[in-house]
């Protein structure tokens, strides 16, 4: 298993409506986890051995402080980590963010997002008191995720938080023109610039209030159910099935290894390739795989080229997993 982490997406409410939200969440959602279904996830999560980690993000968890605390409850009860994604819009005073981390389980890791859409709402101070507040309780660690699509923007958001955090804990991420975001991005801001990385976030899972699993933490909650990124759901699949065809998948391997930018090379050659009209968001690997692996004619090429030139690796992968996994137990 690549990861020790996997998400666990506990509610689509949020009290903020940013312009670029790919989830369209907001005060009005109404999809979260019960607390029956929360418990089975967690329990079945910890069975698996698989994870020292749940990663809890929304929406906005903090916005269910309940379901929040019972769900880091929950995984404590498990000897599982708890890390939460927020915007900090519960931190507007230096006592306010004390008092709000102070009054859950302990959290091991803070991740905070901001960028202009964000500051909307949310002052950048809020998210300073929010770092502030997570030191001092020795959270060991905090991260902020910043989403632009402006070098200078960029700059100078790293720049005002390089006196709270160290530029290796600051990572940029595109827009993507989902959801709300759907609408914010300009005509000068779609080229067919590739982004020549793999996939990092296919190394981490999650699972929605549905029960659905993704197969990466990206925007693909509104992909078809069959879909490989959309891999399975827990009401009627076992985790760890899921989890192994996610691995084995040829197509996620190729995104995983390489990133979809070598999956729009791998087209190229084939009758197959991407219009050369089509246009993508420069550093967003999302919008291209999206764009590729939405469309059933591209999945099918791949999973033909992939299957041939993965088979036989992933059969040695699985099988040395499936060695390990059963190390130590007479099997
Ligand atoms: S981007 Fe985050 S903070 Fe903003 S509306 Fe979406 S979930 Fe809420
Ligand atoms: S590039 Fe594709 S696989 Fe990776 S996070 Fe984005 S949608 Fe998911």
């Amino acid at each position: 298993m690549d990861s020790t982490t996997i998400g666990l997406l506990l509610t689509l409410a949020c009290p903020l409506r940013c312009r670029h939200c790919y989830l369209s969440s907001g005060p009005e959602r109404t999809e979260e986890f019960e607390h029956d279904s929360l418990e089975a996830v967690i329990r079945t999560i910890a069975s698996t051995g698989r994870f020292s980690t749940i990663c809890f993000s929304g929406g906005e968890p903090f916005y269910r402080k309940e379901l929040l605390s019972s769900a880091i409850h929950l995984a404590t009860s498990h000897r599982l980590n708890s890390a939460v994604v927020t915007s900090g819009f519960w931190a507007g005073t230096p006592e306010s963010a004390l008092h709000t981390l102070k009054s859950l389980p302990p959290v091991t890791e803070l991740h905070l997002s901001t960028d202009t859409f964000h500051q909307e709402y949310i002052p950048p101070e809020y998210v300073v008191n929010a770092i502030k507040a997570a030191r001092e309780l020795n959270i060991w660690a905090v991260t902020l995720g910043i989403t632009t699509l402006q070098p200078l923007e960029e700059a100078a958001m790293k720049r005002f938080f390089s006196d709270y955090l160290d530029d290796r804990y600051i990572f940029s991420q595109a827009l993507i023109p989902l959801g709300r975001g759907a609408h914010q991005l300009r005509e000068e801001e779609l080229t067919m610039g590739f982004m020549e990385t793999p996939c990092d976030d296919l190394r981490m899972q999650a699972i929605t209030p549905s029960l659905d699993i993704l197969a990466c933490c990206g925007p693909v909650l509104s992909l078809p159910v069959g879909h490989p990124l959309r891999a399975g759901n827990l009401k009627n699949e076992n985790l760890v099935d899921v989890l192994n065809r996610i691995n084995d998948d040829p197509i996620l391997n190729l995104m995983k290894l390489c990133g979809p930018w070598k999956a729009a090379r791998i087209l190229e050659h084939t009758e197959a390739a991407p219009s050369p009209g089509s246009r993508f968001i420069k550093g967003c690997a999302c919008d291209l795989c999206l764009t590729l692996l939405g469309d059933d004619r591209y999945l099918k090429i791949l999973r033909v080229l992939m299957t041939g030139l993965l088979g036989k690796e992933i059969e040695e992968i699985t099988s040395l997993r499936k060695k390990i996994e059963n190390f130590g137990t007479g099997r």
